[in-house]
């Protein structure tokens, strides 16, 4: 008898099959064919390849932000892939951090609100003044370095520092899964740099990360890189982190 509970535990991730398809006019436009692949807890994987090899597309159907044409997306074990609209945002509010290279944060919302809209949304009341949220929120921008920027506007902070509030957002829900699609695109290299190390030392702290780029500098950062290209996984290789 074995008892090693990695075999009986699902991987967080298990994608089989899954594909994608766009009409535009009379065209269909192949955006993801037949993917698959596994992602266990804890590993820091890379989605690499050019401009248009599906990367985004992959992303948003591993975000629950879309629905597959074809295929079964499994997270921890339970099919989420076709799931209406109400139920992905439970699922992505439960399980998902997401980081985009555009920060997507709220200009008009302080550095410490912008961290804490997770958590009211989780709750469904939003309610301005809960204690035990600010604390939370507090303490995701401790961890990525920013606690003495809690009152700044997003407009008051370098791109770098943004990026790093966006991170804190999508920690604050202890999230099982963080997704960053091109994090690194708006900042100078040694910016981007010290988000790669600030996204390295989560995962080395346990988080799972799904970081997607055209850039192989950015991807050899990640432990599996994943090569796309015309919607398929074409190559797996090795980067620099452990898992
Ligand atoms: P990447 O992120 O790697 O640049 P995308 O996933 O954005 O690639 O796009 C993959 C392919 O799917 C491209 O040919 C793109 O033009 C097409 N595509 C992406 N989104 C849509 C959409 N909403 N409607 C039609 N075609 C799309
Ligand atoms: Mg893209």
């Amino acid at each position: 008898m074995n008892n090693n509970p990695e075999l009986i535990t699902p991987p967080l991730i298990q994608v089989k099959s899954l594909s994608k398809q766009y009409q535009m006019g009379n065209d269909i436009v192949h955006a993801l064919r037949a993917v698959s692949f596994a992602v266990t807890s804890g590993q820091f994987i890379a989605l690499m390849g050019p401009s248009g090899s599906g990367k985004s597309t992959l992303m948003h159907q591993l975000g629950c932000l879309d629905t597959p044409t074809n295929g079964r997306y499994l997270l921890n074990g339970r099919d989420v892939g076709q799931l209406s609209r109400r139920a992905r945002a439970t699922v992505r509010n439960q399980n998902l951090g997401f980081v985009f290279q555009s920060f997507n944060l709220l200009p008009r919302l302080s550095t410490l609100e912008n961290v804490m809209l997770p958590l009211l949304y989780s709750k469904g009341t939003p309610s301005k003044n809960s204690a035990s949220e600010k604390e939370m929120a507090q303490a995701a921008l401790e961890h990525v370095g920013l606690a003495e920027r809690v009152q700044h506007k997003p407009t008051e902070l370098s791109g770098g520092q943004r990026q790093r509030v966006a991170i804190a957002r999508a920690l604050v829900t202890d999230p099982a899964l963080i997704l960053a699609d091109e994090p690194t695109g708006n900042l100078d290299s040694h910016t981007g740099n010290e988000i790669l190390a600030l996204l390295t030392t989560l995962n080395q702290n346990g988080r799972t990360i799904i970081l997607v780029t055209h850039d192989a500098q950015v991807a050899k950062r990640a432990g599996t890189i994943l090569h796309m290209q015309d919607g398929e996984i074409v190559r797996q290789s090795h980067g620099e982190a452990s898992s």
